[in-house]
């Protein structure tokens, strides 16, 4: 090969080597742009989702915004006093112009309703709205609206038919009532005894035999024995099965307890003696002074063997008013 040859065939090869470098650059260039276009593509894309999330997000808010205020404008006197009956026992504070609203008003036409006592009527109802007026008034008459063993009204006396002793009114120490006399070897008023003997003897003959246990105590006796309770059991329960001393109906000498013909005051219930004592007790003067239905207004759990004697007449009345507790006729008929 000559030269001239050898020169050509040279300079095709740089020839070719360049063109191949020139074709190289202009993919690479080509791959650049490409990579550009795809960052610029992925980074729109974010931007776009971004911005279609904050609108969504913020949408939700307001829209959340717009319904709370509106919820809050109407909050309404019918919800609130809704929400405050179910949460009793949650304090709520009322609106200004509500309270005003729920003016406690009780029905004046009621006969035993005592104007001094408004106040008292006015916030027991608040606080019990289900009674009706009616037993609103007597409830606050027989002053369940005030805390048990706190109020310690004086008892009426010895003169006093219808003396009422109960968590509220309160015997003085050395209690005594003057007629004080021996029956079953229990001490009963005269009057109490003399009604006693007479429905003893009408039982009889009807072949059932009652007898009384325990008639008047004294102030002092009824303390060791509830005392002696108390060591066996919690104030709280003894509360609702035994009086506080100068608490008890049985100061009253117009109080008795029955046995039938078996023994234990809890097995009355259970003798033949029970249901017609029930049933005519009332013809005597008697009621049965403790009743499951009326252990929320006097404070101890059914005896149905402790008699109380009211005399004939509220003893009638009581069975045809169907009053149920001693409370509720002397709160509307003997104040
Ligand atoms: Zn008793």
């Amino acid at each position: 090969m000559n030269q001239l040859q050898e020169r050509e065939l040279k300079s095709q090869r740089m020839e070719e080597l360049r063109r191949r470098r020139i074709l190289e650059r202009k993919r690479e260039i080509a791959r650049k742009k490409k990579r550009k276009k795809l960052i610029r593509k992925v980074l729109i894309s974010m931007l776009l989702f971004f911005a279609a999330t904050a609108t969504i997000v913020l949408c939700v808010l307001l829209f959340d915004t717009i319904i709370k205020d509106a919820s809050s404008r109407k909050t309404p006197v019918a919800t609130q006093v809704e929400y405050t009956q179910q949460n009793s026992e949650d304090v709520v504070e009322e609106p200004i112009e509500k309270k005003e609203e729920q003016k406690i008003i009780v029905d004046d036409s009621i006969e035993y309703k005592d104007e001094t006592k408004e106040e008292r009527y006015a916030s027991y109802k608040k606080q019990n709205p289900h009674f009706s007026d009616e037993e609103i008034i007597w409830r606050v008459n027989a002053n369940l609206d005030k805390p048990k063993y706190e109020y310690d009204i004086p008892v009426s006396g010895y003169d006093d038919p219808y003396i009422i002793v109960n968590k509220y009114y309160k015997v003085p120490d050395g209690y005594h009532p003057p007629d004080l006399k021996s029956f079953d070897g229990q001490l009963l008023r005269e009057e109490t005894g003399n009604a006693y003997k007479k429905m003893r003897e009408d039982a009889l003959k009807q072949g059932l035999n009652i007898r009384v246990v325990s008639g008047y105590r004294s102030v002092e006796y009824q303390r060791g024995l509830y005392n002696r309770y108390l060591s066996n059991d919690s104030r709280e329960n003894v509360d609702r099965y035994s009086a506080r001393p100068g608490y008890s109906e049985h100061h009253t000498g117009m109080a008795m307890d029955i046995f039938g013909s078996q023994d234990g005051l809890r097995n009355f219930e259970n003798t033949p003696e029970y249901p017609w004592v029930r049933d005519n007790c009332y013809k005597y003067g008697f009621i049965i002074r403790y009743l499951v239905e009326t252990e929320d207004i006097t404070g101890y759990e059914s005896e149905p063997w402790h008699l109380r004697y009211v005399g004939t007449k509220v003893s009638t009345e009581m069975k045809e008013k169907n009053i149920k507790s001693f409370e509720e006729y002397h709160a509307k008929y003997l104040q």
